[in-house]
């Protein structure tokens, strides 16, 4: 717990907060705040009524730019930390409120879709329109975001810009941070700051990338403009391959992509991890999924390319049926969110994952590195019950890994965290980082993966340091998130 440095006590701050913006839009209900003091990093002590962490004064729906800019005037005059949120499904540590007395700022009521552009190709949204709306409005009328990660249904845009998130279809669209066209964002002190779109400037360094992945401690996002696309599914071709292995299908996945096609999904499961998603097919091996999109000839060629591609692949062709039908599952909407409670509740098991990247020429000693370390190294190994990897997002120069790891608690639902999901963790973070490649791909620093932030940036750190001594002077944006708390 990190102690309050307000000159204000708990209960003077709600009084304040409610002249602010007015009763209606702050809440102080105990449980509510309870909940608010975690995210899904601590999912299973919350889902067993473990809150340890010093819970926040209130949390305030705001419903306007002016009322954000408002608290967070109030905030850095009265040095009382800030915790943003949207759609809550963070995973990372980002939510957590680990400043005593914080004010938990919620953006979920500006929910409205400003204005769709279909001449301009954007769409701008306030930062509280779940991804799952917007995609709903712009199919209507024949557009997508392109935009597709695995919270869509739950996520919102403020968030989803926050962390620098990344969709199934990246390898066409990009992540966020190639949809992001302009936005408006308040800095603390209440100071707005609008970044209007352009198709492209050389007007200085590009200043869309300090409030994009800022996780909340620079800035509160409140608005977006992200890039729109003609939806095209009735083009969509499935493809689906066994492959001998995790590093083989990889390696497949680097052909494609350095040969110049753009399939919109380009992924490869290690035998372990395709075993939970395709064990009606996978047969005990390696699994590629991709899908070939656009303008039906273009669709037409990628599947081509990749086809021609794999005949120099050893490999077995799955029914693209299959795949199809996997893809209509994938998403995380309340339904498995609540499914996954009651597993947590009623069976001592869990799943987590850990993200990282790493240029092609790393992938394999990184997945077998990190495989074999927590095999041996892990004191609790017996009790893990999955231990796998895929790639799920290419690039030119490389490729992500998503370390995925279940295992049966034997401990009490307290110690969980420290036990099984920070050790593991950690493992993935320190080979990442010791081959070169990055400590995580696109959930967030939060802050549980802070002690390496440094080390992450190494010479290029100060220039991270300086963004928050510029803006956060005070140090009231999401204390302890991204950077070390000190
Ligand atoms: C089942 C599941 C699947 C997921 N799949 C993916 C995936 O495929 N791809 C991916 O990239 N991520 C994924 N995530 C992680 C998560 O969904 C993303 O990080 C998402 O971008 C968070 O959006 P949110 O609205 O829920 O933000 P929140 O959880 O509310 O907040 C996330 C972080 O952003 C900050 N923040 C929130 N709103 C604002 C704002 N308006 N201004 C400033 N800071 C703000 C918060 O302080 C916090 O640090 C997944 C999570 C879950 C639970």
């Amino acid at each position: 717990m990190v102690a309050s440095r307000s000159d204000l006590g708990r209960d003077e701050i709600v009084e304040a907060l409610t002249s602010l913006v007015g009763a209606a839009q702050v809440d102080t209900d105990e449980q509510q705040l309870r909940e608010a003091s975690v995210d899904r990093f601590k999912k299973y002590s919350a889902v067993h009524g473990i809150f340890d962490g010093p819970i926040p004064a209130a949390i305030v729906y705001a419903t306007s730019t002016e009322q954000v800019a408002s608290v967070l005037e109030f905030a850095q005059e009265h040095r009382v930390n800030v915790v943003p949120r949207t759609g809550r499904t963070a995973t990372e540590g980002g939510l957590e409120t680990v400043v005593e007395n914080s004010i938990v700022l919620d953006g979920s009521r500006m929910n409205q879709v400003i204005n769709v552009d279909p001449e301009n190709m954007m769409v701008t949204t306030q930062c509280g329109v779940p991804l799952q709306v917007l995609e709903d409005t712009l199919r209507a009328q024949g557009f997508t975001t392109g935009h597709s990660p695995q919270s869509k249904p739950i996520a919102q845009m403020g968030g989803l810009v926050a962390t620098r998130s990344i969709g199934q279809f990246s390898t066409l669209y990009g992540g966020i941070e190639d949809l992001v066209i302009g936005l408006e964002a308040v800095f603390p002190g209440g100071k707005v700051s609008r970044i209007k779109n352009v198709p492209r400037r050389a007007a200085g360094p590009d200043i869309r990338h300090i409030v994009i992945g800022n996780e909340g401690a620079l800035c509160f996002i409140t608005e977006v403009t992200v890039k729109i696309f003609t939806y095209q599914p009735q083009n969509n071709r499935f493809l689906g391959y066994l492959v001998d292995s995790l590093p083989a299908g990889v390696d497949a996945l680097r052909r494609v992509i350095v040969d110049g096609y753009r399939p919109s999904v380009a992924r490869a499961y290690s035998e372990e991890d395709a075993a939970q998603h395709f064990s009606h097919f996978s047969q005990g091996r390696a699994v590629v999924v991709l899908v070939a999109e656009g303008p039906e000839p273009v669709a037409e060629a990628t599947e081509r390319g990749i086809q021609e591609i794999f005949e120099q692949v050893p490999h077995e062709v799955v029914d693209s049926a299959l795949i199809e039908e996997w893809f209509d599952n994938l998403n995380w909407g309340q339904d498995k969110i609540d499914a996954e409670k009651e597993q947590m509740l009623h069976g001592a098991r869990l799943g987590y994952t850990t993200e990282v990247s790493i240029n092609w020429s790393g992938v394999t000693e990184l997945f077998e590195s990190v495989m074999r370390r927590v095999r041996t190294e892990f004191p609790r190994a017996s009790d893990l019950t999955m231990l796998g990897a895929h790639s799920s997002h290419s690039y030119q120069t490389g490729t992500n890994l998503y370390f995925v790891y279940d295992y049966n608690i034997a401990v009490a639902p307290r110690d969980e965290i420290n036990e099984y999901h920070i050790p593991i963790n950690a493992i993935v973070v320190e080979e990442a980082l010791r081959l070169g490649g990055s400590m995580v791909h696109h959930h967030g620093i939060g802050k549980y993966r802070t002690p390496w932030t440094e080390q992450e940036h190494g010479s290029a750190y100060p220039l991270l340091k300086g963004l928050k001594h510029s803006f956060d002077p005070q140090g009231v944006m999401n204390y302890g998130t991204i950077y070390p708390a000190e």
